[in-house]
């Protein structure tokens, strides 16, 4: 039986969203979550933007050291060969990518403005995936951008010159969140019965069925007989209305009903990382988590009115589908109300060694404490806000790693 990965892409759709950022170091930290979370690959960024560099590599090396092991690290381009040249010249190393090119005549014409027919669209993307080969790449994968507005029989065609030039997987892209769960079934099944490879589902929330979407295409794409993987974001922070929320999908999965009798995650995903994982993208995004946010918002296990409060309290089934604690939640959390010390860009060595103290951590000497400190500042000068402990650690721990990740040179560009 086919089986569903989850494929986080928060550090690209979520990183690319308007008003929406975050710094090298919080994406790293998202690999990390998403990693201890059982996540099969996170989409870690832009292999040509140039100050991506460091960043792209630095995790690169913390796969090699296993840190990052075994989710596989991925970046995103598109799929023309001028793409794929930049990104082996900007992170050599890189081994897993996911090559993009609009397949729908809207976005052809509206983009390409009548220079690319639709030929010209299938040889710029198996150029592209031959010289994704050529330079050494262990995975290629093929995005169909728009693929809901895009004609089947185009979209079988694209697919089947995909799995020609080698293309392990073909991202179905439902760009504008046009899909409900009864079209996407259908087209996912089609795409995975007459192309034969395993398909992406990338769904996006325009009319409120993202993560709807995402379990009906992989469905579909069972049903036809191939491997499914969903591309989700932490909170659904994601282009416009959002993608389909990592922990929803996962609860949709695993908890919707009669689903996981069929339809189960090929490795095992850990539920109990949802809680620190949401709130931390929460932090980092500087955007709070609904109170009614699926798993992990405020509401997601409160209950005041009578007869709800009365039968939780006789059996949790009564009125819950899962259990808080599934979630990591319910741990209690340690708020300071007194005297704070924070470590921020114009911290000293006195309060550092306080903070990094309470974390049990004691450094060697002065000379070590002061290289920390300073790559926390530096840290701060990107992030614009207290460091979460994981960030402090993270830095103590791989102080070289670290000054890779907050390393930005625009007077040193690579061409
Ligand atoms: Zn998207």
């Amino acid at each position: 039986m086919p089986k569903i990965y989850l494929l986080d892409v928060t550090n690209r759709d979520g990183v690319q969203t308007a008003k929406l950022g975050l710094s090298k170091l919080e994406k790293t930290l998202i690999n990390i979550y998403l990693n201890e979370m059982g996540v099969f690959q996170s989409e870690y960024g832009f292999p040509t933007t140039r100050h991506e560099s460091l960043y792209l590599r630095a995790n690169l090396e913390l796969a090699e050291m296993g840190v990052l092991k075994p989710i596989r690290l991925e970046g995103w381009i598109r799929a023309i060969v001028a793409d794929v040249e930049t990104a082996f010249k900007r992170v050599p190393a890189i081994k897993h990518l996911n090559l993009s090119i609009s397949t729908s005549d809207q976005m052809i014409d509206g983009k390409f403005q009548g220079r690319k027919t639709k030929q010209d669209i299938i040889n710029d993307m198996t150029g592209a995936v031959d010289a994704a080969w050529a330079h050494g790449a262990e995975t290629v994968a093929v995005n169909a951008e728009d693929a809901s507005r895009s004609e089947l029989d185009y979209l079988i065609k694209f697919g089947l010159a995909a799995k020609e030039h080698g293309a392990v997987r073909l991202r179905y892209c439902d760009t504008l969140g046009y899909d409900n769960p009864f079209t996407i079934y259908e087209t996912t099944r089609a795409l995975a019965e007459k192309v034969g490879i395993p398909v992406e589902l990338h769904c996006h929330g325009d009319l409120g069925m993202a993560v709807a979407n995402s379990i009906a295409g992989a469905k579909g794409v069972i049903d036809g007989g191939q491997d499914a993987y969903i591309n989700t974001t932490i909170n659904g922070i994601g282009e416009r209305a959002g993608n389909a929320d990592l922990v929803a999908t996962v609860l949709a999965v695993t908890k919707s009903k009669g689903f996981a009798e069929k339809y189960q995650f090929g490795n095992h995903v850990d539920l109990s990382k949802a809680w620190k994982i949401a709130r931390f993208a929460s932090y980092a995004f500087n955007v709070p988590i609904p109170i009614n946010q699926t798993g992990v918002g405020a509401n997601a296990f409160a209950h005041e009115s009578g007869i709800h409060a009365d039968g939780v309290l006789k059996d949790p089934e009564n009125y819950e589908l899962y259990g808080f604690e599934e979630l990591g939640r319910g741990e209690p959390e340690k708020v300071e109300t007194g005297r704070e010390i924070s470590a921020g860009e114009y911290s000293g060595i006195s309060g550092f060694s306080h903070i990094m103290g309470q974390m049990a951590v004691h450094f060697e000497s002065k000379d070590e404490t002061n290289q920390i400190l300073e790559l926390v500042r530096y840290a701060n000068v990107e992030s614009h806000k207290p460091l979460v402990e994981d960030e402090l650690l993270f830095i103590a721990k791989y102080p070289q790693i670290a000054r890779k990740l907050l390393t930005l040179n625009p007077l040193n560009w690579v061409k």
